[in-house]
């Protein structure tokens, strides 16, 4: 046995293939001999068995210890040697040809090979090979022995047929561990079978007075019913070996044909054994093909059992009244219940609030045939579990033609208490968003608002609903849409983008700043961008008034010392540029702390506030008048080309600078000095305050209420050095 395990390097399988050759050789020559005719050659298919184990290359030793068998055998019965020789090969092919096409077509022989397709490759691969065979056997013996071509062809093929499919199938089943099925208990019923069939066969063959033959296929059939291809084998094999036998022997119901050849008897032999052959086959092929879808079924229902049974999930398989056919053992783990608390419906243990709810399922199911809900089951401990159930109708197994429920309940009470918790901080966060004074939108790839807040509503006066899938042009309209575009298209970039810009909404303009940030999905990529967009006007306003402030005097309303500090480089760069001179003059009031003193702060006030009324009164657009310190005022004029135009206006500003204030009753008379500064390619604006400077203490020093003019810049004859006097 250990040198059989070892196969093909064992020596195990060339003994027997050496001793079934010989034997079974011995025994066709036996029988051949002594009918004068071939009756049944079984050599060659009984190496079949090892052959289809693995390819030729490594099995061909089995084929030369059948053939030294053979040769052995063929020598013992002194016949001759050449012929023999000759033939030998022929057998080999003969055993090649049909191991090889199982071998290729199955290259594993195993439990889930269809038999149906192992038969008819076989036989049909048996029919070809004893056809090629017999043909080039009678062609070789054509020259040795006496018998006609066509005689021989005829014998020596039935006798290679029947002998291929018997003795093949009898190998197959013997050397093949995948047919070897039979177990201790099929043992016993299996050789009581066989004796009844070999008694009855001995019986209806040797009895030689009636012809009985088909007496033995009720045992046959009987064998093949109960024993499949085991049965049939070994059946057959008897079959074969009783009937060549005893019909060799001259004895059955063959011999009851009176005036025939021994040939011819041995051909009946050779027919019935053939005929009993294929009213087997077919049979145990189909039952074992049967037992062989049987056993898949009942496989792959145990693997769904066993999925059902150890799944986590709750299966049940309920008939449409309610009761259950089988529930998953996982209820005890998922609910806490047994399997058999739960074989009636128990709809006391769905939520109070779910249960019209599992109601109109129920009539959802039994109408669309499935459904799929989320409900609440009760543990046996008392608390709720969120259950995702799917149910489908299916036509029930046990084949009444009613529809049975397939119910399969999944624990995902983690799952909706996490989607109830991001419910809630969606809501939270679309609250918060909602009341940020601010517009928060999402615009996706395709420039469409995806969401919204409710502040548009206060901004734009728009609905924040109607404008969720409209297009940011559509929105925002074509104008505005072109100026956003260029932020959006940075944003889609992935920049961070931060600006400002304007729109009329209902009739008045309003200052926004915009912030677009790239909406980046988890693996980077930009999806969208989120805009945030703050209402700035009022900041806009109140900045150009903190501006105005901060440039403006608040007494006289003048521009103040700051505004004409930064004004006066500006207009000399301008001057410059046009080569225009620039005058500058500075006006004080006279004595002015003798009228504070005199008549008090606030008529100092009203004297500085009527003062500066009085100037921007004076001057003329374009030009500046600030009032730069106590009671120091200045004008500032470009437009003015020459000295003696400037002269005048300086000489005009003096003229109709005199006034008279009521102070309570008493009029105050007011006078000022001028100091006055004409320059050309000037650049430095103290310097140009500095020659104005210069001219109002020339002003002052001359007694006060005149002015002095001064030019710098000009060419000797262009304009002579003038001053008042
Ligand atoms: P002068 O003729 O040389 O110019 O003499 P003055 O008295 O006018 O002297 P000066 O111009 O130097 O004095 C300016 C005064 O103006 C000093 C200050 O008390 C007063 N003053 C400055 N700002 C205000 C103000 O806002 N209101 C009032 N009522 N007086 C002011
Ligand atoms: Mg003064």
């Amino acid at each position: 046995m250990v040198l059989a395990q070892r196969f093909p390097q064992g020596l195990w399988p060339l003994f027997a293939a050496f001793a079934c050759s010989g034997g079974l050789t011995l025994y066709a020559l036996a029988l051949a001999h002594t009918n004068h005719t071939p009756v049944l050659w079984l050599a060659n298919g009984a190496l079949i068995g090892w052959m289809v184990q693995r390819p030729l290359r490594e099995t061909w030793p089995v084929l030369v210890a059948g053939f030294l068998g053979y040769f052995l055998a063929k020598l013992c019965l002194a016949e001759p040697l050449v012929p023999t020789l000759l033939a030998g090969p022929c057998h080999a092919l003969e055993t090649v040809i049909v191991s090889e096409s199982i071998r290729r077509r199955f290259p594993q022989l195993s439990a889930r090979t269809r038999f149906i397709d192992l038969g008819r490759v076989g036989i049909v691969a048996a029919l070809a090979s004893s056809a090629l065979c017999t043909l080039i056997l009678m062609t070789i013996l054509q020259r040795w022995s006496q018998p006609g071509l066509l005689m021989g062809l005829n014998t020596v093929f039935r006798a290679h047929l029947v002998g291929m499919v018997i003795a093949g199938s009898t190998s197959l089943l013997l050397v093949n561990r995948t047919f070897r099925q039979i177990t201790p208990y099929q043992r016993w019923p299996l050789v009581r079978d066989l004796s009844l069939l070999t008694i009855v066969t001995v019986g209806a063959f040797v009895e030689a007075r009636v012809p009985i033959a088909f007496m033995i296929y009720p045992p046959l059939l009987w064998l093949v019913f109960r024993h499949r291809f085991v049965g049939m084998v070994i059946g057959m094999a008897i079959v074969a070996l009783v009937i060549t036998l005893v019909t060799t022997l001259s004895i059955g119901p063959f011999n009851l044909v009176a005036g025939v050849t021994p040939a011819f008897r041995v051909a009946m032999a050779q027919v019935f054994i053939g005929v009993s052959c294929f009213v087997a086959l077919p049979v145990a092929l189909a039952l074992s093909e049967q037992d062989r879808l049987r056993n898949r079924i009942r496989e792959s229902e145990l693997r769904y059992r066993m999925l059902a049974d150890h799944s986590g999930d709750l299966v049940m398989r309920i008939r449409v009244d309610g009761h259950r056919m089988y529930v998953s053992p996982s209820v005890k783990e998922l609910l806490g219940w047994e399997v058999d608390d739960f074989q009636d419906p128990r709809p006391d243990l769905i939520h109070p609030d779910d249960r019209d709810r599992i109601a109109a399922e129920v009539v959802k199911l039994r109408s669309h045939g499935g459904t799929t809900t989320t409900y609440r089951l009760r543990h046996k401990d008392g608390h709720y579990l969120w259950i995702e159930a799917f149910a489908r109708l299916v036509p029930s197994p046990d084949n009444d033609g009613t529809m049975d429920i397939i119910y399969t309940g999944r624990d995902v009470t983690e799952r909706v208490h996490f989607e109830q918790a991001l419910l809630e901080s969606q809501a939270q966060l679309r609250t918060v968003t909602d009341n940020v004074p601010a517009v928060i939108a999402r615009i996706d790839l395709s420039e469409r608002y995806t969401y919204i807040n409710r502040f548009v509503e206060q901004v734009s006066g728009e609905d924040p609903a109607a404008m969720i899938g409209k297009t940011m042009r559509e929105v925002r309209g074509a104008a505005l849409y072109e100026h956003l575009k260029q932020y959006l298209e940075r944003a889609y970039a992935g920049e961070s983008v931060l600006f400002e810009y304007e729109a009329t909404y209902g009739g008045k303009l309003l200052h926004f700043q915009a912030h677009y940030v790239p909406d980046r999905g988890a693996e980077g990529r930009i999806n969208g961008i989120y805009a945030l967009t703050t209402d700035i006007t009022h900041i806009k306003h109140t900045e150009r008034e903190l501006l105005r402030l901060a440039h403006q005097d608040a007494l006289t309303d003048l521009a103040n010392r700051r505004y004409f500090s930064e004004r006066m480089p500006i207009v000399l760069k301008h001057a410059q540029q046009r080569n225009m001179p620039v005058l500058l003059a500075v006006v004080d009031i006279d004595h002015f702390k003798t009228i504070n003193d005199t008549y008090g702060h606030a008529i100092g006030d009203a004297v500085l506030a009527e003062a500066g009324h009085c100037l921007q009164r004076l001057v003329r657009e374009g030009e500046v008048v600030a009032r730069i310190g106590g009671d120091e005022f200045v004008v500032l004029c470009n437009d003015i080309d020459n000295a003696k135009q400037a002269k005048a206006f300086i000489h005009s500003l003096w003229e109709r600078l005199h006034m008279t204030i009521d102070a309570g009753g008493t009029p105050v008379n007011v006078k000022m000095s001028i100091g006055a500064a004409l320059c050309k390619h000037e650049s430095s604006a103290d310097t140009l305050m500095k020659h104005a400077d210069d001219a109002l203490y020339m002003a002052k020093e001359a007694g006060r209420d005149t002015y002095r003019f001064v030019v710098h810049g000009f060419d000797d004859d262009e304009a002579p050095h003038l001053q008042r006097a």
